[in-house]
């Protein structure tokens, strides 16, 4: 029996997860530290999970409505409206969803034909281009650049446009550069989504965790709400990745197409999960703004460390990634460079190119590690790289 026979054939040429692959091996290395890491390094704050376990102690073991408990649609809506503009109807304008994972994937399968083209930008985040593929869809990826702190570009989606995109794919802030978009940019992204009657399925996952300026959703813009498919969740700003939940607001046609799918697929989020996101919302706004302060400190540091070592570091607007240009500086390219400072120096950062090929040259260091990690962390890659310098001006000129 030859398994790839069996296996789908869109399923068996998705390629695997570089970040996994690599963190496999971090796992058996004790005295590694991990910059690798997407998630936050602070436990969840206690009242949310207190409010979990008092759940679980009333009984509530029960599936839920299938758009999520009610009551956290109202609060969902509520706090949508007051942070980023839009008001959404909680019966029929939001979908609870097991992490914004799950919300990206039922969002493409809903709107994608064979063949339809999905606009997003690059370096992205790592399950962009497989969900794509698995929704059957032609990615066209659109390079963001270093020399723009890999802000989100209008003009650089408007040449990239060709017949046949139908979605356009945001996330601001970026994992994994930390860009994001200004209110310009917004305005003519906005107005190129109604130019090219696009549906913009835009992930704001990152948005509390912005450092520089004011967070602007995209469905807050004039004519967008109507074509936006709103993403959000609980894991990055309220440190609770483990929890799985997220949802989507949306036009009530867009959230009912979503809907068909999740209810056959996921049923609906755990409930358990649910009455913590509901005493997130109500009251755990303080403790992201505590963490959002640690997160700041941290990436002044880093990026200050980064720049000082001769690594380029823009300073990322938003979300818990540095993202440091490596290759000119060091000779290495950015795998090798991984590759060698986990085995030499036990620092993990993760390769740009998992982000799509146009991260090369680059790693991703994540800040959500504690300020005394990151001290030593920099410190053993200052000495990682200043090793390498010495080696490439130890080897004779060729010829
Ligand atoms: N979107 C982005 C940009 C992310 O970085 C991540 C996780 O790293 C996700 C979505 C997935 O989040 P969730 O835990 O809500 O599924």
């Amino acid at each position: 029996m030859n398994p790839q026979d069996y296996i789908a054939k869109h399923v068996s040429g998705l390629p695997r997860s570089g970040i996994r692959d690599f963190f496999a091996i971090v796992s058996e290395m004790p005295q590694a530290i991990s910059l690798g890491i997407g998630e936050p390094d602070f436990i969840t704050p206690w009242k949310i999970r207190e409010s979990s376990i008092f759940a679980l102690e009333k009984g509530k073991t029960s599936y839920t409505d299938n758009r999520g408990l009610l009551s956290l649609r109202k609060e969902i809506s509520a706090y949508v409206e007051k942070h980023f503009g839009p008001a959404y109807d909680p019966g029929n304008e939001i979908l609870v969803t097991v992490g914004v994972s799950e919300a990206i994937d039922i969002a493409l399968r809903a709107l994608i034909n064979p063949g339809d083209k999905v606009m997003y930008h690059e370096p992205c985040y790592v399950s962009y281009a497989p969900s794509i593929s698995l929704a059957f869809g032609e990615a066209i990826p659109v390079a963001t650049s270093p020399d723009y702190s890999f802000a989100l570009d209008p003009d650089a989606f408007e040449r990239a446009w060709e017949p046949g995109c139908k979605v356009l794919m945001l996330n601001f802030p970026t994992n994994p550069t930390g860009g994001t978009a200004n209110r310009e940019k917004l305005e003519k992204l906005a107005k190129f989504a109604v130019e090219k009657d696009l549906i913009v399925i835009s992930d704001e996952i990152y948005a509390e965790l912005t450092y520089e300026g004011e967070h602007l959703s995209i469905a807050s813009f004039p004519g967008m709400q109507d074509r936006t498919i709103f993403l959000h969740g609980f894991s990055k700003a309220f440190a609770m990745t483990g929890f799985r939940v997220g949802f989507a607001c949306g036009p009530d046609w867009l959230i009912d197409a979503m809907m068909k799918i999740h209810q056959y697929c996921m049923m609906c989020a755990p409930i358990l999960s649910q009455e913590a996101a509901i005493e997130a919302l109500r009251n755990g706004i303080e403790d992201v703004l505590r963490m959002r302060d640690q997160y700041s400190k941290r990436r002044d540091f880093v990026v200050r460390r980064f720049n000082e070592m001769g690594l380029d570091c823009h300073l990322p607007r938003g979300s818990f990634y540095a993202f440091p240009s490596v290759s000119p500086s060091t000779g290495l390219d950015e795998v090798e460079f991984c590759h060698r400072l986990l085995r030499e120096s036990e620092v993990a950062v993760v390769p740009g190119t998992a982000f799509g090929p146009h991260g090369k040259g680059h790693v991703r260091a994540s800040f959500s590690t504690s300020y005394e990690k990151l001290v030593e962390a920099t410190s053993r890659m200052e000495k990682f790289v200043d090793q390498v310098r010495a080696e490439n001006q130890s080897v004779p000129a060729a010829g």
